[in-house]
């Protein structure tokens, strides 16, 4: 069956009546099943009535609200392609998405308005300017759940339409629009459902942006999808966060690599009682085996799981079940998934396939590879080859038993004389140090004309005299020579995208 997003997600909301599909983390406002399906059938009424129509492209820029998914599904059913937006985006980056994306309607929350006009006047072409709370001069989305209008009956074609346009996180570059269709939306949500088995009487803590396609999926589709109760928080606090898990008896977590480290080092942690969990998944950037470990040890849950994913591949290929969470091997992203072709390629023979155990890029082929990048032909050309294989620049490989492990990304690779060290590696190693908060890695170039890693590292409270020497020896003495981290550089935090993934790009600039 071939549906839009909305349907795929919402076809049951009916079916879950009275169950809570939605709850303000803040506040404990909610929202139920039944008034899910109805508020974004009035609100699509009211957008259509408004001038809203098929093929439009409105951007959506808020932090995690109840009202969020609502704005989503009310936007997709009245044939428009949603593009998300950061909600902490400068005028001038919400400005540049806008052309790009050639945006005509924003909706935005008062507390942001003035960036959103400020946007809209630097990028032109928007009509208007929508809230989901209320301002003045401007239609709330709230008003429309009073519309009178008819449903739009607008034909939507799963296949071809594009329901999101997301931007990818601009970790390697500038972020690209990335054209997602219903299909390819609901088909990944249909993958994956069964690995995640979410479903009533779960509670799920939406603490990661919906504006990203991993918070999208796996907090708002998944959960909407079968029946769970979502819990939104706006932004990650770490004290909010556990007093949310412990107040609303959350059942699952779905979160990226810093809030593990978090929950497996810090000391406000053991103050709350967080004995309702029964999983954690992680997902969005390279997550240690080990720190994995600390973190389910510390809160006696079983393994901390990994998905595995990009914003191309809408977003997932590879998860660790959750009735396979006890016994998948230490440190893998997981299983493929059903329907979906991988192969690991050499990094110097593109044509030649790794063995097992072996590295090389990650290519992947499905119904969930992307429509391609919004107006960059060469960058989608570039990006998946003529045969349908999405090139992922990924490194990985698989064990004999098919579990995949992510290494690194290539570019990311550090190349020391012939060697190649894997950022990642470093930075979980790093953090095995009982003075080191946070740290990240990169590849500079020193006077001999090597390409060398250089660490950044956040001391840890306790650790205000940790010397630069104490680093580079405490990794020296767990790792092969070429690996050695040859530069140290302490800072106050490490820079991460909204998703978790560090920006090293940011660092570089430091140099
Ligand atoms: P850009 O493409 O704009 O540079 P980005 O690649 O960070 O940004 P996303 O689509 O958000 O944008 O992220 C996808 C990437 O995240 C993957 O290519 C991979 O490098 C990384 N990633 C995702 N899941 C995992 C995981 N479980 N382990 C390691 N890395 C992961
Ligand atoms: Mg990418």
């Amino acid at each position: 069956v071939e549906l839009p997003i909305h349907e795929a997600v919402l076809g049951r909301a009916a079916e879950f009546g009275d169950t809570p599909a939605l709850v303000d983390g803040t506040n404990g406002t909610t929202l139920t099943y039944a008034q899910l399906d109805v508020f974004h059938r009035r609100v699509a009424a009211g957008l259509a009535e408004a001038g809203v129509a098929k093929g439009d492209v409105l951007a959506l820029h808020s932090p995690n609200t109840i009202a969020f998914p609502t704005a989503f599904y009310a936007a997709t059913r009245a044939g428009a392609t949603v593009t998300t937006v950061h909600p902490l985006a400068t005028p001038e980056e919400f400005a540049k998405q806008l052309g790009d994306s050639a945006s005509r309607w924003i909706v935005t929350v008062s507390p942001l308005l003035e960036t959103a006009r400020r946007a809209a006047e630097l990028a032109g072409g928007v009509e208007e300017i929508f809230v989901c709370d209320n301002a003045p001069g401007h239609r709330s989305l709230l008003d429309m759940l009073g519309s009178t209008a008819p449903e739009p009956a607008i034909d939507i074609d799963p296949v071809e339409d594009v329901a999101a346009l997301p931007y990818s996180s601009g970790t390697t570059g500038i972020p690209k629009g990335v054209m997602l269709t219903h299909r390819q939306l609901a088909t990944n949500l249909a993958q994956l459902s069964p690995a995640l088995a979410v479903g009533p009487g779960d509670r799920i803590l939406a603490v990661l942006p919906f504006f990203h396609i991993y918070g999208l999926t796996a907090l708002m589709n998944g959960p909407l999808r079968n029946g769970a109760t979502v819990v939104v928080l706006p932004r990650f606090d770490l004290e909010t966060f556990l007093a949310a898990i412990q107040n609303h008896r959350i059942t699952g977590l779905y979160v990226a690599p810093p809030i593990v480290l978090a929950l497996a080092k810090h000391p406000l942690v053991t103050q709350y009682d967080l004995s309702t969990l029964r999983y954690i998944i992680s997902a969005a950037a390279p997550l240690d085996a080990k720190l994995a470990e600390a973190c389910s040890q510390r809160l006696n849950l079983p393994p901390v799981g990994q998905a595995y994913g990009m914003t191309e591949l809408s977003p997932g290929t590879h998860v660790v079940p959750l009735a396979a969470m006890r016994h998948a091997p230490p440190g893998t992203v997981g299983r493929l998934i059903a329907g979906t072709e991988m192969r690991i390629v050499s990094l110097d023979d593109p044509d030649k396939d790794v063995g097992v155990g072996e590295d090389g890029e990650i290519l992947i082929r499905g119904p969930q590879v992307m429509k391609g990048y919004l107006g960059r032909p060469d960058a989608t050309a570039a990006m998946i080859d003529t045969d349908g294989w999405l090139h992922t620049g990924d490194v990985g490989h698989t064990d004999a038993g098919g579990w995949l492990f992510v290494v690194d990304r290539v570019k990311e690779l550090i190349k020391y004389k012939g060697f190649q060290v894997a950022p990642a590696e470093l930075e979980a190693l790093l953090l095995t140090h009982p003075g080191i908060a946070d740290a990240a890695v990169i590849g500079v170039y020193n006077d001999d004309g090597n390409e060398v890693p250089h660490a950044y590292v956040v001391r840890g409270p306790t650790a205000t005299d940790l010397s630069e020497g104490e680093v580079m020896m405490y990794v020296a003495e767990r790792v092969a020579p070429y690996k050695r981290v040859r530069q140290v550089t302490f800072i106050d935090g490490v820079p991460r995208a909204a998703s978790g993934k560090i920006l090293r790009r940011r660092l570089k600039e430091l140099q």
